[in-house]
């Protein structure tokens, strides 16, 4: 354990994911507020010399929330072009904001089935590398929601987040989200919910201690948290579940604090 809390501490390539509950209010619009304190971090991250992928969810809520739409979208087409108005909006706030701290924002939009291409893999793979390590940049990640629906679906970019830290051999995945971590029920429902610091495995128990999300905008709940913990174990980076709702979680975690659901990693081979 001590080794894999020097691993963290010494993390150079950091994927953070940040959940729709986290960057948006209840009615869509973007939380300014925790927007700036999560740049901020991120950018110090990058000034300590570490490499940052951020994965953000939102998209939709933010289009829905400038169509001045009050309720949920129903068809699948309606969230994909609210997805295409809100991206936009999103990434100018990153944009803006991270230029403020001297930093570049890029946008990686991306499919699942990429992930499984050859050929495509390996272009993914090259522009991570070159964003990362030539021009010191952030990549910002999202599903191209225009061609896939996969993660609007069922997801909110948990397992996508998993994916792209297992395609760029990241040292640590982290998801922020609108809970602790993880918890042997939904602490929403279960008042007596216990909270589960560590994770070795994903046993049958774990499984069915999650639920999905009671969010307004949320779409993954705890199933699809544990799937990228599967995703990120067996491809050897360590992942933790805290709460976004303050951003300065994630220097805790690196600083080796005890702070949300550390899922332990099986030995990276290299
Ligand atoms: P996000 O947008 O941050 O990804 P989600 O709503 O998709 O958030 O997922 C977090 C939610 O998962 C929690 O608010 C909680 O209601 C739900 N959940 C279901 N089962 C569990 C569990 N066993 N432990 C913790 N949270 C759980």
């Amino acid at each position: 354990m001590t080794e894999l809390k020097n691993r963290i501490k010494a993390a150079n390539k950091i994927v953070i994911k940040v959940g729709t509950s986290t960057v948006t209010h209840p009615n869509g619009k973007p939380n300014i507020m925790l927007i700036e304190r999560l740049v901020r971090v991120i950018s110090n991250l990058v000034n300590q010399g570490r490499h940052v992928v951020l994965v953000t969810s939102g998209a939709i809520g933010v289009g829905r929330a400038k169509m001045g739409q009050d309720h949920k979208p129903a068809s699948i087409p309606e969230k994909q072009a609210l997805a295409a108005i809100g991206q936009v909006n999103l990434m100018y706030i990153y944009s803006k904001l991270f230029s403020e701290y001297g930093q570049t924002a890029a946008q990686v939009l991306l499919t699942r089935d990429v992930l499984d291409n050859g050929v495509r893999e390996q272009n993914t793979i090259n522009t991570f590398n070159t964003l990362l390590l030539q021009y010191n940049s952030i990549p910002i990640v999202n599903e191209n929601d225009t061609v896939s629906t996969e993660q609007i679906e069922f997801g909110d970019n948990d397992t996508l987040s998993a994916m792209v830290a297992a395609l760029i051999r990241a040292d640590l995945l982290i998801l922020l989200s609108d809970i602790d971590g993880l918890y042997d029920k939904d602490p929403k429902n279960s008042a007596d919910a216990r909270f589960i610091p560590t994770v070795y495995g994903i046993t049958d128990e774990i499984v069915s201690m999650c639920g999905g999300t009671n969010g307004n905008l949320g779409t993954g709940g705890m199933k699809t948290k544990i799937e990228a913990a599967r995703i990120c174990i067996d491809a050897g980076v360590p992942m933790v579940i805290a709460n976004g709702d303050d951003p300065e979680n994630i220097n805790r975690i690196i600083s080796g604090q005890e702070l949300g659901t550390l899922f332990v990693p099986h030995r990276k081979e290299d």
